[in-house]
């Protein structure tokens, strides 16, 4: 049987992931920052009625040793990892002249080293095996860039530079690395915008409304699937036409 971790999934776009390719067969490596994330959380047994294996682990993925030991751990319960999903993330908005340096540096060591960390540890795993999906979780921001998040597209455009970089290096091992960029999605990140910021956003969109977790996941799906095998250093919007 085939193991997905993805970080950050005990909620959000990461839950959804997790449930999808859950559905498709995978056994589940959860994660998330703390163990109170899971608590009063349905999560684990709905990926459980999947007639999958499912484990959670605690783990900061912005700190280096965390990420190595939890890879260690989930090898341990879970036998290998065949896709990552490097999930996990945060928003400290504000414009750039008033932006603290705890609000970049955070958001750069939770989106942006995460993916080093993850990515160095499971890409060891993967090139023994010789096989391997990771999928990195970007952002619209990352590509068109957008006021008040200087510190998060600066995480999000080098999760591309990432994703493009692992996919030359590891390739030839048989590992795929490919991003998608959200554009608006309904979650508890999106749900801290103010009314106003949201009517802007949806006047900006060709389909006229946020997209759904389950939207995100069935793309992460297919880029997990046999169907995607030759598909590699690829970012795919997925934002109902936001960027045209
Ligand atoms: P969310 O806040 O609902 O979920 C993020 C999850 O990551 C939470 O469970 C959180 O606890 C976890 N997390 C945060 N810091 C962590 C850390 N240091 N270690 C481990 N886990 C940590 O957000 P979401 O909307 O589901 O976003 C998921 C991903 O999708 C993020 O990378 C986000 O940047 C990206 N994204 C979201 C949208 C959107 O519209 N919601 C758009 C584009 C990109």
């Amino acid at each position: 049987m085939a193991t997905a971790l993805i970080t950050g999934s005990s909620r959000g776009i990461g839950a959804a992931i997790a449930l999808r390719l859950a559905e498709d067969g995978y056994d589940i490596a959860l994660n998330d920052i703390s163990e109170a994330m899971f608590e009063d959380n349905d999560i684990i047994d709905k990926i459980k009625a999947q007639g999958v294996m499912c484990e959670s682990f605690v783990a900061d993925v912005s700190s280096y040793d965390q990420c190595e030991q939890m890879v260690k751990d989930v090898k341990a319960k879970l036998g290998t990892i065949d896709v990552l999903v490097n999930n996990a993330g945060i928003t400290r908005d504000g414009l750039l002249a008033r932006m603290s340096e705890e609000s970049f540096d955070s958001v750069i060591a939770v989106n942006q080293k995460s993916v080093f960390n993850m990515t160095k540890f499971v890409g060891s795993v993967m090139m023994k095996q010789r096989s391997g999906r990771i999928i990195n979780l970007s952002s619209v921001a990352g590509l068109w860039g957008n006021p008040g998040q200087f510190n998060y597209s600066a995480s999000k455009a080098a999760i591309i530079g990432m994703t493009k970089t692992v996919a030359k290096e590891l390739g030839s091992r048989g590992i795929t690395c490919n991003a998608v960029a959200p554009g608006f999605i309904k979650t508890p990140m999106t749900d801290k915008l103010t009314e106003a910021q949201k009517e802007n956003i949806l006047r900006m969109i060709a389909m006229r409304r946020y997209g759904t977790v389950e939207e995100i996941a069935g793309v992460v799906s297919f880029l997990a699937s046999k169907d995607a095998s030759y598909v590699t250093g690829q970012v795919i919007e997925i934002s109902g036409g936001l960027s045209m």
